[in-house]
């Protein structure tokens, strides 16, 4: 489908192809395997200027584009969902500070980021509080010119890679919701340290890793926004961000969608290529069509935050919801069309699946999208 993209949106697209094609592909299955982090992809995106599609102009980015992060994204999570993530996460830890962050903390933190000479992470999830974030232990208690951070965040993208953190901490515990704050910090700075780095189903290239801050000393100009936004700053970021999971979902389930055509080709039974077998061709036609779908919902939600639309957490959540479900559910029909060989390693087909199953869960499960949608609706039609 021709979604009448600029020769900007073109140019964006066609590089992360190339990347994708020639940087990442011949490494993806590597990368998987070690769960080394990738660095010498994440130079090559950060020399493109890839790194700079999420960062203002005037702090050495290329202009915040939803669409244009979505559309690199989508291209890099073609070839290699894992990688891709580690590019796209540095996009979620960065938009706290591009939205709420004042001059001084852009004009520090910003330009690094811009060229992808550090990536940052976001810290928001921890043991006992995933879904129901609002249950956050992470205390950050005001002494001077400091803050002082102690609790553990689990499950963070980029953790122990990354050299900016924007972090989630509770300043008030007795005002609930209200009470958290957002903060940045530096990968260095005393009493923050990791922990464990978990071992995963799938996106393998991308470090998933504890925080621990003991006693840790932030500057009290790391505060983002104002003590109480911690919330506010999470749900903005999130909406800007969920647009981004949708796409690696549409690059993950378009790269298994290629594979199971090209299998299918291959492939003889019968005496006869499988593709010849309208089962297979209705298999093929309800992936694409299905995929097309959701690709339309995506770039229609990155427009609508581009366009600075109000309100935009339903179908930022619709997006993220559908691609990812959609995504699963074509990288699970590849598979099946690849028969019992789509089951072993030797195919690159069931690392999609395995990459796939993450977009369903991270920045809120599926469910909690839901959840966002049918609140919305019921508020909506009870206007
Ligand atoms: C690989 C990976 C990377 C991640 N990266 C980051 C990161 O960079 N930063 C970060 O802060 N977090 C990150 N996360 C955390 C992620 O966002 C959480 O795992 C996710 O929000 C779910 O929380 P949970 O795992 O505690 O599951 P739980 O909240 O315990 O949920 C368990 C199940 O219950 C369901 N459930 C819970 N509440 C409800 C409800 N009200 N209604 C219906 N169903 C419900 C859930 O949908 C799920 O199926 C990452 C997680 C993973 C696995």
């Amino acid at each position: 489908m021709d979604y009448l993209l600029t020769e900007e949106q073109k140019m964006i697209k066609d590089l992360a192809h190339k990347i994708a094609e020639e940087k990442i592909r011949p490494v993806a299955a590597k990368y998987d395997k070690t769960e080394e982090f990738p660095w010498d992809v994440l130079k090559v995106i950060g020399e493109s200027d890839l790194f700079g599609l999420f960062i203002p102009e005037e702090y050495g980015g290329m202009g915040v584009s939803v669409t244009n992060l979505c559309l690199a994204t989508e291209e890099l999570s073609r070839a290699c969902g894992g990688i891709a993530v580690c590019y796209a996460a540095s996009a979620l830890g960065t938009f706290p500070i591009v939205l709420f962050g004042n001059d001084a903390q852009k004009r520090k933190y910003l330009p690094d980021l811009a060229k992808g000479k550090k990536i940052a992470a976001f810290g928001l999830t921890e043991p006992e509080a995933g879904s129901d974030a609002s249950a956050i232990k992470t205390t950050a208690r005001k002494e001077g010119s400091h803050y002082i951070l102690n609790g553990t965040k689990h499950f963070i993208t980029n953790g122990g890679e990354a050299e900016i953190y924007t972090v989630i901490a509770m300043t008030d515990k007795t005002r609930g919701a209200r009470g958290a704050s957002a903060f940045i910090l530096e990968k260095g700075m005393k009493g923050f340290t990791f922990g464990k780095k978990e071992d995963k189903l799938g996106i393998r290239a991308s470090t998933t890793m504890e925080l621990i801050f003991n006693d840790c000393k932030v500057p009290a100009e790391n505060l983002l926004s104002k003590e109480g936004m911690g919330f506010i700053v999470t749900m903005k970021t999130f909406d800007m961000s969920r647009p981004g999971v949708a796409a690696q979902a549409l690059g993950i389930a378009q790269g298994a969608l290629e594979l199971a055509v090209k299998y299918s080709r291959q492939r003889v039974q019968f005496g006869k290529a499988i593709s010849s077998f309208q089962g297979i061709q209705w298999m093929l036609a309800d992936m694409a069509t299905e995929l097309e779908a959701a690709r339309a919902l995506v770039y229609a939600c990155a427009r609508e935050v581009d366009a600075g639309v109000k309100d935009v957490a339903r179908d930022s959540a619709m997006a993220k919801l559908f691609a990812s479900d959609v995504a699963f559910k074509i990288c699970d029909q590849a598979l099946q069309i690849h028969g019992g060989y789509g089951y072993m390693k030797d195919y690159p087909i069931e690392k999609y699946l395995r990459d796939a199953k993450i977009t369903q869960i991270y920045e809120g499960t599926n469910q909690i999208q839901r959840n966002i949608i049918g609140l919305q609706l019921i508020k909506d039609l009870a206007k």
